[in-house]
């Protein structure tokens, strides 16, 4: 049988190696290499050369390569990755507040089928799906990109596409990323980022028990303008979503946050903070309002600075905890809202 080695967890590789008639107890060993430490199976050294030239075989050519990098004022980078097939996406490195610490924003399809009004990811609809490797080869990429002393221990799939339309990859990718001994990362450390698709909401509340940390883009207080700003309300309304949202087997002390991009004469008059506040109530959530990012394929932009208080002080005297996203790497195009296909795609 076959194996998709980049992608294989720890017994996918383990059965393989019985088939190929290889020692079982190596699969361990060559899951760490490629994951932990993002080796080419034709680094494994500590592997005898005839299994390691098998598994340079089995694994063929890298998924991806870093085509462009980009470097913001604000420290934050964007990576270009290109696909064997010429596919592109986009990549962001972040600094945290905690020094030595960084994040990475990763995408999930090339393009998106989403539509949402605001947003350059959508424009030219979904190319296709990234497979689980390709979502991985994104981090693997970027670390010769992070500077000396610092590390990614934060992983936001808030890039290009709908992780929860693409579920099965986002799911091995997120399986590897949080074995211990693949990234290591700790699940309350990847946050997954959806327009709210229900189905999908419900698979990831039961395939990691709730653990791994959950952003949903509401951009409205009701479904007449949430409607017209993410299309995809009409399949899925917002008492749909809030009720899967209530269902989420969220650990204590722990909170969802609630996305709201805020765009101005659209969605940011203070009717609508009132309507969030009430949907919201009673809810373990914190807002993140984000003043829209403008881009050339839109000609929605952001409300001026009093309209964005106006509406974080609604919400608060309704008791939330609401945070204003800070914009970073506009100068890249690299915020939220501004990864978007490169024109060779
Ligand atoms: N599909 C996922 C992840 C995509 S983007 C989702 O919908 O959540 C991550 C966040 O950036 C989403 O909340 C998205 O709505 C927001 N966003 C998209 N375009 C934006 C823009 N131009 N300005 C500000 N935020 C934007």
């Amino acid at each position: 049988m076959p194996v998709r080695l980049r992608e294989a967890l720890p017994d996918e590789i383990e059965r393989w190696l019985g088939d190929a008639g290889e020692p079982r107890y190596r699969a361990l060993q060559i899951f760490r290499g490629l994951q932990a430490r993002g080796l080419e199976p034709a680094g494994l050294t500590d592997v005898g050369k005839t299994l390691r030239a098998r598994l340079a075989a089995e694994a063929g050519p890298p998924a991806g390569e870093v085509a462009e990098v980009h470097h913001s004022v604000d420290g934050t980078t964007k990576l270009v990755i290109a696909f064997a097939d010429g596919a592109m996406v986009e990549t962001v490195l972040m600094g945290t507040t905690i020094p030595g610490r960084m994040s990475q924003c990763i995408s999930t399809q090339v393009g998106c089928a989403m539509g949402c009004v605001f947003c350059h990811s959508g424009i030219a609809g979904l190319k296709r799906n990234l497979t689980a490797s390709e979502i991985l080869a994104q981090i693997h990429l970027a670390r010769v990109h992070v500077p000396e002393g610092e590390q990614v221990t934060n992983v936001v799939l808030m890039g290009m596409g709908e992780p929860l339309h693409n579920y099965e990859a986002v799911r091995r990718a997120i399986q590897i990323m949080t074995h211990p001994d693949g990234l290591g990362l700790s699940t309350r450390r990847v946050t997954l980022s959806t327009v709210g698709l229900v189905r999908g909401l419900e698979a990831l509340g039961r395939d990691f028990s709730g653990q791994i940390a959950l952003a949903v883009s509401l951009h409205a207080g009701d479904d007449a303008v949430r409607s017209r700003l993410v299309p995809v309300n009409r399949r899925h309304d917002l008492e749909s979503v809030v009720a899967a949202l209530r269902a989420y087997p969220l650990p204590a002390r722990r909170r969802i946050t609630i996305e709201y991009t805020l765009i101005s004469g659209e969605n940011d008059d203070l009717g609508q903070a009132r309507k969030l506040a009430r949907l919201l109530r009673g809810m373990a959530v914190k807002v993140n309002l984000i003043p829209m990012n403008q881009h050339g394929a839109s000609p929605h932009e952001a409300p001026p600075p009093e309209t964005v208080e106006a509406f974080r002080d609604v919400l608060v005297r309704a008791g939330l905890s609401v945070f204003v996203r800070h914009r970073r790497g506009a100068d890249i195009a690299a915020a939220c809202g501004q990864l978007a296909l490169r024109p060779s795609t």
